[in-house]
């Protein structure tokens, strides 16, 4: 998963960015209204953290901006936006979420709290109620970033996870290898150009061969119906 943090204070936006990467994130920080309007446009986040008071301008007309984007290209209309402002700002909180946030949390916040509300915005986004994903026997959940099947807890790598949750939420459709990269790492975590086909290869190895395919010169995707899909 990828989330931008928009944030003008460089502690805030540097604990966030240690913390969220903790939990599995591909993080982006950038400062201000022109650094956020330039990540939206040139790459796929799955959820924008948007400080509203913003050294050269109001994060709401970041907001206003990607919401009135047309849909099929970046940036992503849909995007989830959660802001992030001060207590006795309840006026731009209203404002905020009339113009098109998914939700709000209010400085100081409680770390734990924020992850929790990011997984259920990107869960919503998705079009799930459930906080984990079935894939055949696999019990996938993001919060606690295990697989389990049949109960059995598997061992995967951080990043082996992060490819297996990237095609399971994207199920049933093909992500190619730079969709992939794009989610799982940031500008400043540079990777092997064959990074994504280690990953795929040790996933099959440890998940079997049916759960992630091959669309030739194309991407990966996880199938529809495999065996032990609940109807
Ligand atoms: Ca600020």
């Amino acid at each position: 998963m990828r989330v931008l943090v928009v944030e003008d204070d460089d502690g805030i936006a540097q604990g966030l960015k240690a913390h969220l990467r903790q939990q599995g994130w591909a993080v982006d920080v950038t400062d201000g209204v022109a650094g956020a309007w330039a990540a939206l446009r040139a790459e796929p986040f799955d959820l924008v953290l948007l400080d509203l008071g913003l050294a050269d301008g109001d994060g709401a007309q970041v907001l206003r901006q990607l919401r009135a984007a047309p849909e099929g290209r970046l940036p992503a209309p849909g995007t989830p936006v959660l802001i992030m402002t001060a207590r006795d700002q309840v006026a731009s909180r209203i404002a905020g979420l009339d113009m098109g946030a998914d939700d709000y949390v209010t400085k100081p916040f409680d770390p734990g709290e924020l992850a929790a509300r990011m997984r259920a915005l990107v869960r919503r986004a998705a079009g799930r109620a459930q906080a984990t994903l079935q894939v055949g026997d696999l019990q996938i959940d993001p919060a606690a970033r295990t697989v389990q099947r049949a109960g059995l807890p598997l061992e995967l790598s951080a990043r082996e996870f992060g490819v297996l949750l990237a095609l399971a939420e994207a199920r049933p459709r093909v992500l190619s290898r730079a969709q992939i990269e794009a989610r799982l790492y940031s500008w400043d975590n540079a990777l092997d150009s064959n990074a994504i086909e280690v990953h795929v290869h040790h996933l099959r190895r440890k998940l079997g061969d049916g759960v992630i395919r091959t669309l030739r010169g194309v991407g990966y995707f996880v199938p529809e119906n495999l065996p032990g899909d609940r109807p």
